[in-house]
């Protein structure tokens, strides 16, 4: 059943995997010999299993991407097939501007106290939310148009991948359950988690690059959209003033 996870046949197509441990491509992650019997594919580099976590529980997985495991990462960018992965950019999206949206409501409490202006606030944050992340994918494909070497990813798979990094912000719906989202060490926790999620990603889709480059590339992504963020709030406070 956890075989449908996985990109495609398991042994059509050649190097369309990749080892979570060194990230050598491989041809299939398991050999079926029979109904009942299935073996995990070794790797041809590093001699250890291609991908375990094919036969593991999707939660152990999960876990193991909030750990930052960078196998975890390498198992979900390069190894998981995700059928229609825009329902997913959706999700992020809106948990994203609900982040922002804790932001700004934090910001302007006494001034919002309107239904209308809270809901009107949350349309702007969605707007926010897309500018940000927009601004943050846009500064990873410059780096692919200039490292594109170093990648075996389309710019299409590179904006995918990249969107991939904002999994955590759906911790915003647990953050409203607990009531933390306005706790100031939530949302740093919250920033320095995603922080780390892009690193992650970074690394698994430039691996030949440095650490360092890839922790630069990622600190300039985000910096640059905090500024167009920033932008874009002036502008339309400007605006309607
Ligand atoms: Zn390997």
């Amino acid at each position: 059943m956890w075989r449908t996870r996985y990109r495609g046949s398991p042994t059509r197509e050649k190097e369309e995997f990749a080892c979570i441990n060194c990230q050598q491509p491989a041809t299939n992650l398991y050999i079926k010999y029979s109904e009942e019997v299935t073996t995990l594919t070794d790797c041809d580099k590093c001699d250890k299993t291609v991908d375990k976590y094919i036969e593991q529980d999707v939660v152990l997985v999960v876990i193991d991407l909030m750990l930052q495991y960078v196998q975890a990462y390498r198992h979900l960018l390069l190894n998981v097939r995700i059928q229609r992965p825009e329902r997913l950019f959706v999700i992020f999206w809106l948990s994203h501007a609900a982040e922002v949206w804790i932001r700004e409501r934090e910001d302007r409490e006494e001034q919002t106290t309107m239904l209308a202006d809270q809901e009107w606030m949350f349309y702007r944050c969605l707007l926010l939310s897309a500018v940000e992340i927009s601004s943050f994918v846009f500064v990873i494909l410059l780096f692919w148009r200039l490292k594109k070497d170093e990648t075996a990813h389309t710019w299409r798979q590179m904006i995918s991948l990249t969107m991939l990094g904002y999994y955590g912000n759906v911790a915003v719906v647990l953050s409203f359950i607990f009531r933390l989202s306005h706790r100031l060490s939530y949302q740093i926790v919250m920033q320095i988690f995603l922080l780390v999620s892009h690193i992650q990603v970074q690394r698994v889709l430039f691996p030949t690059v440095s650490d360092s480059n890839n922790i630069i590339v990622v600190l300039v992504a985000k910096t640059f959209s905090t500024i167009t963020g920033a932008l874009f709030t002036q502008a339309v406070n400007d605006s309607f003033m």
